[in-house]
């Protein structure tokens, strides 16, 4: 499997480390606990698209969001999980 890195291009899967859903959102601090118990602990075992994170670390160290289909491990996309700021060191 191959992942698109939107800065280094087409790497081996092996180059990346699965870093896990990326489709929860942190609640907010004064929130309740039950809600960051379920953001830090509840995931979905979805089939189909899905999000997740991925770091490039044997590249860029960059952070991923990578959509892949959990059925046929198609990869339609990658992007920067934020951008770059002017001057970062990649
Ligand atoms: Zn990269």
């Amino acid at each position: 499997m191959r992942i698109p890195c939107p800065y280094c291009g087409s790497r081996d899967i092996g180059e990346f480390v699965y870093r896990g859903d990326a489709s929860p959102v942190r609640p907010a601090a004064d929130g309740a606990e039950a809600a960051m118990f379920a953001y830090v602990y509840l995931r979905d075992n979805p089939m189909g698209r899905h999000e997740e994170h991925w770091y490039h670390t044997q590249g860029c160290r960059n952070w991923l969001v990578v959509t892949r289909d959990t059925l046929t491990h198609e990869i339609p996309s990658a992007r920067l999980a934020a951008p770059l700021n002017a001057g970062d060191a990649v």
